[in-house]
């Protein structure tokens, strides 16, 4: 680049600056492109929203407007530097929810994941397995990620032990507090919690994903009885999807909540008040059971929001 005269200098000098600027832009979008992130692909509690059954308010809109409905409960994991992606809770919502996966993510990484993390033995939560088997999709060793009573769960009793003995899926078996690592720059690690645990144990996960820390506890019952505080896990990661499944304690008449102990949206609300904002600002609850108003009353969404809490979206990307 020839400059001649001090005006020229200038202008050459700011022209080589603009360039400067502009190739880092681009070293850093093609980095920032390659980092890995997390796709929320359902949200709703295991029977799904609307809910089989349900002429109430909370679901009557849902049943008339696709737009209104959510899949239940589940994440992805997706490390474009390696075109890989997991998947988290095979739900009964499973094929809407792959074919969505491809849709968010423009059809880029293969249409099975590299495999499925299961957090435990309810039906929200792994029956969507069942679309991996012979009369389905009939996959072949698609990685099953769980603890050891949910691996015997499996291994021992049909239709899922049939999944094992055709080789649709591969189990691979976990051990609390083992993180496994996924790639370079993606780990997961699953912890036990309580909960209704009629035929496996149930886990949360952390996931470490590229540069951020993720919490996901879909399932739990009151927050007071789980040996971790809540409050302390939130301050470890950058986001926490946590069980947010009954809004508060009036919400299921007839129904002893004692039965389905989940922390209710209001208690949580409550654990968290003296928080700061930063922190509150962290969490987004997630599986909702339809009778919960953070799917079907906006005011109600609103009001979390003024108190410093989100829900988390069905399609959300968080890179
Ligand atoms: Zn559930
Ligand atoms: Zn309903
Ligand atoms: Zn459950």
């Amino acid at each position: 680049m020839y400059c001649f005269g001090y005006y020229r200098y200038i202008w050459c000098s700011m022209r080589q600056f603009y360039f400067f600027v502009l190739v880092m832009a681009l070293a850093f979008t093609s980095l920032n492109a390659q980092q890995p992130y997390v796709v929320v692909l359902g949200v709703a509690q295991d029977g799904g929203y609307p809910h089989i059954g349900c002429k109430k308010i909370c679901c009557q809109n849902a049943w008339k407007q696709d737009s209104l409905r959510r899949y239940v409960v589940s994440l992805a994991i997706v490390d474009p530097s390696t075109k890989r992606w997991w998947l988290f809770e095979a739900t009964p919502d499973i094929k809407f929810q792959l074919e969505y996966f491809n849709q968010l993510t423009s059809n880029q990484f293969s249409y099975l994941p590299q495999g499925v993390f299961l957090t435990h033995a309810h039906i929200g939560h792994y029956a969507g397995l069942m679309q991996l088997g012979k009369e389905a999709l009939n996959s072949k060793n698609v990685k099953a990620y769980c603890m050891p009573r949910m691996a015997n769960y499996l291994n021992s009793n049909g239709p899922w032990s049939q999944l094992v003995s055709l080789k649709n899926i591969d189990i691979d078996t976990l051990e609390e507090n083992n993180p496994i690592n996924l790639s370079d720059s993606v780990s997961v690690i699953p912890f036990q919690v309580p909960h209704r645990d009629e035929y496996s144990e149930t886990v949360g996960y952390k996931m470490n994903v590229g540069s951020k820390l993720f919490l996901f506890i879909p399932d739990i019952n009151k927050w007071n009885v789980w040996k971790q505080s809540i409050v302390d896990e939130v301050k470890k990661v950058d986001y926490a999807f946590i069980d947010a499944t009954f809004y508060d304690e009036n919400e299921l008449p007839g129904v002893r909540m004692e039965s389905v102990p989940h922390p209710f949206v209001q208690e949580t609300i409550k654990l968290f008040e003296n928080e700061t904002n930063d922190l509150k600002s962290k969490i987004r609850l997630i599986h909702f059971n339809h009778t919960n108003p953070l799917l079907y009353n906006p005011s109600k969404v609103k009001q979390l929001k003024e108190q410093g809490f989100s829900t988390a979206t069905q399609g959300d990307i968080y890179k």
